[in-house]
């Protein structure tokens, strides 16, 4: 296997300088196309998603015919990066991609985007007997996963397949925790702050004492909750009628899940029921709109699906020591695996993503290709 780490990096490279925030994603998804179709894939479709994604683009979907008679694989990347990730520059120091400071570099998910590249230019190059390899390009992963939400997934013949998304290396991820959404919003009674204070009811203080009675963060093992968002507020001088906040609490138990987001909201409905009403102000109570979404439901494999065996025998192919393991995101495999195709997210080793400070070792992507290679001709 001679993969060619000069050409990785080059794809790597033009790949984060082309700005891709989500729902623009059309540059890199025609530069993918291009490049694909140059390699002589078999299949190019962009599926009908944008209509409902609202991005420039659809998601992709290319498929590369095989001959080894092993059964079709899928591999997934992500092409929408998060702020700031305009008009990136790439830093190169030996095998260390940075991006030149002030944005992140992209690695996410671009670092899965280039051995797959590299993958499908070294099976044309060396001739080797491979399954059917189709590659799926999403839009819109950092906004909720709205692209692989809404993926045209009728168009895959694979069973199974890998989305390549996760910090790390020889890491597989297996499991993933599912989420629900809350939206808060605390009703107080507005008053003049200065002239009549005593018939206000401060909504802000409520939402204070409620918050301080809540268990946020790392819950137990397995669960987290989180407060992210506050709005509220009108002026200095008023007593605050209305705020809303925003959190979210993920479980990989949906027992817990569900129990988690009652016990948010019974501390909520609790701190209005005892909160005392101003004298003199009629029926005016505070009052509580409190609202749940399932943003997205667990995952698990279990450890003899074909999706697992698939990838510990390429490992044990390449003589490396593959960890499956249980992590703490959702990602698009949460949605195809919701489609019936199990999907395991294996690791590119993207390294502080998300931040300015991101890095990616070249050598990490040359093993991730190795081991992309080894499932394809396995
Ligand atoms: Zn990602």
């Amino acid at each position: 296997m001679n993969i060619n780490k000069e050409r990785l990096a080059e794809h790597f490279i033009a790949l984060c300088e082309m700005s891709s925030p989500s729902r623009e994603e059309k540059g890199v998804a025609d530069y993918l196309k291009q490049t694909c179709s140059s390699l002589g894939a078999d299949f190019i479709r962009e599926d009908d998603s944008a209509a409902q994604t609202g991005s420039n683009t659809g998601n992709l979907i290319i498929r590369f015919n095989g001959s080894n008679g092993a059964d079709p694989v899928f591999f997934a990347c992500h092409m929408d990066t998060v702020n700031p990730g305009r008009d990136v520059k790439v830093d190169r120091n030996g095998d260390i991609l940075t991006s030149r400071g002030g944005t992140i570099l992209g690695g996410d998910d671009k670092s899965g985007i280039a051995p797959l590249i590299e993958l499908v230019t070294l099976l044309k190059e060396n001739g080797a007997a491979h399954r059917t390899i189709e590659i799926v390009f999403t839009t819109c992963e950092e906004i909720g996963l709205i692209g692989a939400r809404h993926i045209d997934y009728r168009l895959l013949q694979s069973r199974f397949g890998y989305a390549l998304d996760a910090t790390g290396i020889d890491q597989v991820i297996i499991g993933t925790p599912a989420a629900n959404k809350n939206k808060i919003k605390v009703h107080g009674v507005a008053a003049h702050a200065g002239i009549r204070p005593e018939a206000g009811v401060n909504a802000f203080l409520i939402a204070a004492h409620a918050i301080t009675k809540l268990r946020l963060g790392r819950i137990d093992e397995e669960s987290t909750a989180n407060i992210g968002l506050i709005k509220g507020g009108v002026a200095t001088n008023i007593v605050p009628e209305h705020l809303v906040m925003s959190g979210e609490v993920r479980s990989h138990s949906a027992e817990k899940l569900a129990a988690y987001t009652e016990e948010i909201k019974s501390v909520f409905i609790d701190t209005i029921a005892d909160w005392p009403t101003p004298e003199g102000t009629g029926d005016k109570h505070p009052s509580l709109d409190f609202t749940m979404t399932a943003a997205y439901p667990a995952m698990r494999l279990s450890m003899d699906d074909i999706v697992v065996e698939t990838v510990k025998k390429a490992g044990q192919t390449l003589g490396r020591d593959i960890q499956f393991i249980v992590a703490g995101g959702g990602s698009d495999a949460t949605f195809l695996n919701g489609y019936g195709l199990a999907t395991a997210i294996i690791a590119t080793g993207m390294t502080d993503v998300h931040t300015t400070d991101e890095s990616l070792n070249l050598n990490d992507m040359v093993s991730l290709t190795e081991l992309l290679h080894a499932i394809a001709t396995e």
